[in-house]
């Protein structure tokens, strides 16, 4: 598997495009904010009467509505939940798309389900940060950057990869690598991972450990340190060091 950092990108591509963030929620402040810092043209695309609309000024960033947003851009990233895209796009994107434009995504759900069908003349890219975007921004502002997946669905221009990578490149991926990957990779991972390890397999064990304990009559408060609050430690040391030293540092008798 081939890993890009930063001297592998060429930062122009991204710096020279007209870029429309849909949405400023979790992925969406964070991409806006690093792509303003990364010294790239960031408009911000939003509902009439959004609540995050004084948050993005605030944060120095041009807001207008999404209809505007996806005129003036030639990149339009999609950045609402997922369930909401296919809306977003029909009401807000599809009739602002010109030939060339590049539409892109930070999960790959709608493309690969067929959910979004976008022109042919368009390229379809995805940067997809492997972590949760208040971590894509603090990583960044502290000169680090959160892995990314870039993908290409549609290639229309010939070089949707290169802008693919530049645009990770904005976001902070290349400082800690940007791997090639599909849709279909991105999209059935991502929902495995999240489904099965991460976020239900991780809560269903904390939850079964904990009932466990519980119901052999241990006392709760002892029960919830075990199974839940000493899991953030566990994970900080196999995230730090890895599996083998979270092993060493704990007691032989474990
Ligand atoms: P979010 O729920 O945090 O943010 C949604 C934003 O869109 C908010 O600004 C909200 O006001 C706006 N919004 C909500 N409904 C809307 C609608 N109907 N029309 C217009 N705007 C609407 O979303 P998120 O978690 O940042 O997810 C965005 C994308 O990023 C998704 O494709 C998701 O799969 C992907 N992603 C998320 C994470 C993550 O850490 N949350 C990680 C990787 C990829
Ligand atoms: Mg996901």
């Amino acid at each position: 598997m081939t890993i890009y950092y930063e001297e592998d990108v060429n930062p122009k591509i991204i710096q020279g495009k007209k870029i429309a963030i849909i949405g400023y929620g979790s992925q969406g402040h964070a991409h806006a904010l690093n792509l303003m810092d990364s010294g790239c043209d960031v408009r911000v695309g939003l509902r009439e009467g959004s609540k995050s609309a004084e948050k993005a000024r605030e944060a120095g960033l041009k807001v207008v509505d999404m209809d505007t947003a996806a005129e003036e851009a030639d990149l339009i990233m999609i950045l609402t939940p997922d369930e909401t895209q296919p809306k977003v796009y029909e009401e807000h994107i599809k009739d602002h798309l010109k030939a060339g434009d590049t539409l892109a995504f930070a999960h790959g759900f709608n493309i690969h389900y067929g959910y979004i069908k976008a022109p042919e003349d368009v390229n379809v890219i995805m940067c997809a940060p492997k972590g949760p975007g208040h971590i894509v921004r603090r990583q960044f502002t502290e000169g680090s950057g959160v892995p990314d997946l870039a993908c290409v669905a549609q290639d229309a221009t010939g070089d949707a990869w290169d802008i693919a990578m530049s645009y990770c490149w904005g976001v902070g991926g290349a400082r800690s690598g940007i791997i090639k990957a599909t849709f279909a990779e991105e999209t059935e991972e991502d929902l495995f991972g999240e489904q099965a390890v991460l976020c239900g397999g991780l809560v269903e064990l904390v939850k079964a450990g904990f009932e466990t304990l519980v119901d052999a009559g241990y006392p709760p408060e002892l029960a919830y340190f075990e199974c839940y609050h000493e899991m953030k430690m566990i994970v900080d040391l196999m995230y730090e060091s890895g599996i083998h030293f979270m092993n060493y540092s704990i007691s032989n008798t474990a």
